[in-house]
């Protein structure tokens, strides 16, 4: 009865470390469905962690903590979910984001304060009263 007890504890155990990564992964997916800036960030953030794990396995390597074939299962797994990152960071990277489109528009507002010299056609703020190329009064 005892043995039984355990091997259902060792059953639950074994189930939940096999199952955890299933819906760890499932979260991650339903999360980059929509990319927000605040995703965006996360997904910088992300790449970064991932770099700096990759940098502490190659370190763990060279002084001998871990073996290769850990070494190279461990890599192989950390290098493909930078490479899906970096798809996503890119995808990102290619929709119009909202910073561009409020820098054109900063740049319209610029525009809106501008006017042309009637005499030589250069352009000239708005408040000013006399060309700054030629002098004629505005
Ligand atoms: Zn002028």
């Amino acid at each position: 009865m005892i043995i039984t007890f355990i091997e259902l504890m060792l059953l639950t155990v074994v189930l939940f470390i096999v199952a955890y990564p299933l819906f760890a992964a499932r979260t991650v997916a339903n999360a980059g469905a929509v990319i927000t800036e605040s995703g965006y960030t996360d997904l910088l953030y992300r790449k970064e962690s991932l770099y700096i794990a990759i940098k502490d396995l190659d370190f763990d390597y060279k002084t001998g903590k871990i073996d290769d074939d850990d070494y190279k299962a461990m890599k192989a797994g950390l290098e493909s979910d930078a490479l899906e990152l970096l798809g996503r960071i890119d995808n990102y990277e290619k929709q119009p984001s909202p910073e561009i489109s409020s820098g054109s528009s900063a740049a319209s507002r610029k525009k809106r304060n501008t006017i042309f010299c009637h005499e030589c056609g250069a352009s000239i703020q708005k408040s000013h009263k006399f060309c700054s190329e030629c002098g004629t009064r505005i």
